[in-house]
């Protein structure tokens, strides 16, 4: 995996927890992010990159968008390649896997050719696990995967168009932790930890692993529209996650707020803030999203990440569970139409979030991968030398 955005590593646990849950000590799971550990400068600056360029959004289009053909990237990889084989090739070693699972657009194309130029293409199970929704980067699929998990119909329909026989390609959804599928304390329980009012009715509101999107103007809109003048009093609360933008944080918590407002930074238990909210406020992420769906909430889509994040905008509007606008002010709007006399529709989105949402995922994809590795375990791996 690597660390661009938070939806690779969310995915990368999820599959660490399942393994755990389902076998035990069976297997021993290493999470690595191999540009970051290793390759040398400047390929290990890829997470650094990355954040700046989604940051700078024209920037992004143009390197996800011109780096699509296969006359592109095929290529750029093989350069790469030249660079850093040595060190990847010693960094995946060091595991001596049975299994090798990408979770990352960029880590097919450079252990693939380590592995076939060891010999090893045979022996060690090298799969990927998507964890885009619909629209995704063609890098993610190489022809010599074992398995390619995809999440939806739409990705597999693309996976096959780059080349992948069917027998390659399975389609569970997207792997999401396991503390998601178990039950959660109750909502008073889990709102009083988080010190937010018990009653009022609560929006999460986020912007994926970097806090990204406009969640400062949203936050603002939302404590407007959720204080109710004539009342003198708010009916409504909100529950802002910043993640890694430490900035963020601090401008939100220097603010007087008139109606109750929680802010977070980093929050490892995602899913006690989502349980303890009535609906969510996020920017496209694929991981959010589908963590969404299975604790019930309808979801405003308030922004995207160019190329990945696109696809997943109709995804989410067309299946009657969620908005799209880019306007604080509608989606403060809409909020506070939920919690008053729109609340029948807030209602009937979650049930079919519910509905839609694949909590078993993460189960099928461990299950299958145990099944895998199980095939080709009778074959020798690594010479004793
Ligand atoms: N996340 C988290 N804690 C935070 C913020 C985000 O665990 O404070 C997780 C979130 O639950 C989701 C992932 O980070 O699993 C974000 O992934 P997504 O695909 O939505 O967006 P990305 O950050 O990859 O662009």
């Amino acid at each position: 995996m690597s660390d661009t955005g938070g939806g690779h590593r969310a995915s990368a646990e999820a599959i660490k927890a399942a393994f755990n849950q389902e076998f035990g000590d069976k297997y021993e799971v290493f999470v690595t992010d191999l540009w970051t550990d290793h390759t040398p400068c400047p390929f290990n600056q890829l997470p650094r990159s990355y954040n700046f360029l989604v940051k700078h959004g024209s920037l992004w289009r143009v390197t996800y968008y011109g780096s699509a053909p296969k006359v592109i990237h095929q290529p750029y990889f093989a350069i790469t390649s030249a660079f850093v084989a040595r060190e990847v090739a010693a960094g995946l070693m060091k595991y001596q896997p049975d299994i090798i699972i990408s979770v990352h657009p960029l880590m097919q194309h450079v252990p693939l050719r380590i592995l076939r130029s060891k010999g090893l293409l045979d022996k060690i199970v090298f799969t990927t696990v998507i964890t885009d929704l619909s629209t995704c980067h063609p890098t993610w699929f190489h022809k010599l995967v074992t398995r390619c998990y995809c999440p939806s119909n739409e990705v597999a329909k693309r996976a096959l168009k780059a080349g992948l026989q069917s027998s390659q390609i399975k389609i569970f959804g997207l792997p999401v932790r396991p503390s998601f599928v178990k039950a959660v304390r109750p909502k008073d329980e889990l709102r009083k930890d988080l010190g937010m009012d018990v009653d009022l009715p609560a929006v999460l509101l986020m912007g994926g692993g970097e806090g990204m999107g406009p969640i400062e103007t949203t936050a603002r809109a939302l404590g407007d529209s959720l204080y109710d003048e004539n009342l003198g009093a708010p009916v409504g609360q909100v529950l802002v996650i910043c993640g890694r933008n430490k900035k963020l944080a601090s401008r939100l918590l220097a603010i007087d707020w008139k109606i109750p407002v929680q802010v977070k930074g980093f929050v490892t238990k995602m899913e006690e803030c989502m349980e303890a909210c009535d609906c969510i406020i996020t920017k496209a992420g694929p991981g959010t999203i589908a963590e969404a769906m299975i604790r019930g909430l309808p979801i405003i889509l308030n922004d995207y990440i160019a190329g990945q994040e696109v696809g997943n905008v109709p995804y989410v509007v067309e299946n009657g569970w969620g908005k799209f606008s880019k306007s604080p002010k509608e989606i403060a709007s809409i909020v506070s139409q939920w919690f008053g006399p729109k609340a029948d529709e807030l209602h009937a989105m979650s049930q079919k979030a519910l509905r839609l949402a694949r909590p078993d995922a993460v189960f099928k994809i461990v299950h299958d991968l145990d099944e895998l590795v199980r095939q080709k375990s009778l074959v020798p791996k690594y010479s004793k030398t």
